[in-house]
């Protein structure tokens, strides 16, 4: 990035040149292992100890390959800076922990990943932080649950496990007062980019689509330097770095981003129409649809609508947990497997997997019934695909 100014390209372009600022020419990313770095003074290893991000003194504080991710990311996300961790809740952990205190109080989507929430519901309290659970869905909820001067963070997903319930990010950007922080995974910084709305951090489980091949556990936050320097200072503290080969397969990831995902998403509206014309399916949730509740919110704030959508199926009473189970068993060119945003299109029955201790109740106040199902679109042939589909659910 020499005698251009990237920030005048489009994503798409970016996404193909950024991290390579220190590569010495090099096209693909460079890997560099090395936990150390040899200095010849002492003044320039103070300096390192005492900086922020030092790519080149000790790997716990920052790495070439792992800055380079980061620039990256900042590029993409219009950030000023980006800070990668060891996975996506490494980077949401760090965000909590190191930002918020005890005794304030944090306002927290009730739809949101299933590990944030055990974060927010069994950790803070152990730290003396309050939290108030809000329906992200309803307008202005965020707004009207933040207590002035106690409120320090709001927290959210968008488009959330697992109905796709989006978030208005312009509402909660003009949140004044706590620090906003948007989790922004199923989406990807080519989806939706949620710091032009005024959101104040954006976070990523970068394992998910934009390493984008099932290869590397990783985790990134982007914002303004400033909020990425404070956060900095807890991080190195508590260690959840991002592993320089993981950066690197991410950086390769990142190159091929905007193909994947607008192939994705012509794969996933073709198949969230085939469902919907489905016998067997009783809703599907795609946030491209028109039938998504919050469609409109999705053409004003999303690029993309995105490769995940999840459906319900029609069940049997005598036997709830039966077509789940069929579906899933029954599928070949899709797989049964957690995570998203890869090449596979996976499907997971939640309600006999991440969320079979949960209660009929507890089941319904998350959102998911005995027949959801959740899909992350690949890149297989939609044909394929669909006679698949076709197939498992004409076993039901
Ligand atoms: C997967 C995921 C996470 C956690 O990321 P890891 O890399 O598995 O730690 C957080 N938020 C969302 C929305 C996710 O899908």
């Amino acid at each position: 990035m020499s005698d251009h100014d990237a920030t005048e390209w489009r994503p798409a372009t970016r996404a193909i040149r950024a991290g390579r600022a220190d590569n010495a020419g090099a096209l693909a990313p460079i890997l560099w292992a090395s936990t150390t770095f040899a200095t010849e003074t002492v003044a320039e290893a103070r300096d390192a100890a005492t900086g922020i991000s030092p790519s080149h003194f000790y790997a716990r504080y920052g790495n070439p390959t792992v800055a380079a991710f980061e620039d990256a990311i900042a590029q993409l996300e219009g950030a000023e800076a980006a800070r990668a961790f060891g996975s996506g809740m490494g980077a949401i952990s760090s965000v909590v922990l190191g930002m918020v205190s005890s005794g304030d109080h944090v306002v927290v989507q009730r739809q949101i990943y299933g590990a944030t929430q055990l974060l927010f519901q069994n950790v803070c309290p152990r730290f003396g932080i309050d939290v108030t659970w809000v329906d992200a869905t309803e307008p202005g909820a965020f707004a009207a649950a933040v207590i002035p001067g106690r409120t320090t963070m709001v927290f959210a997903e968008s488009p959330a496990n697992p109905r796709l319930d989006l978030v208005d990010l312009a509402e909660l950007g003009a949140i004044a007062g706590p620090l906003t922080v948007v989790d922004s995974t199923f989406a990807t910084p080519l989806g939706q980019r949620p710091l032009e709305f005024g959101v104040d951090l954006v976070v990523h489980s970068a394992t998910k689509g934009i390493a984008g091949h099932n290869d590397a556990t990783i985790g990134v936050v982007a914002g303004a330097r400033e909020l990425i320097d404070w956060l900095y200072s807890f991080a190195v503290i508590q260690g959840a770095v991002a592993s320089p080969f993981d950066a690197m397969n991410a950086l390769r990831g990142i190159r091929t981003l905007d193909v994947r995902l607008a192939r994705q998403t012509e794969t996933a509206g073709a198949i969230a129409h085939f469902l919907e014309a489905h016998p067997r399916v009783a809703e599907v949730r795609w946030p491209g649809l028109e039938s998504h509740p919050q469609f409109e919110l999705a053409q004003r704030q999303m690029e993309l609508p995105g490769a995940q959508l999840s459906f319900e199926l029609v069940v049997d009473p005598d036997d709830p947990m039966a077509a789940g189970r069929t579906f899933v068993e029954g599928v070949e060119v899709v797989q049964f497997a957690t995570s998203l945003g890869g090449p596979e299109t996976l499907a997971t029955h939640p309600a006999s997997t991440t969320h079979v201790g949960l209660s009929p109740e507890e089941l319904d106040a998350s959102g998911i019934s005995a027949a959801t199902i959740r899909m992350s679109i690949g890149l297989e042939h939609v044909d394929d695909l669909l006679a698949d589909l076709g197939r498992a659910l004409d076993r039901i």
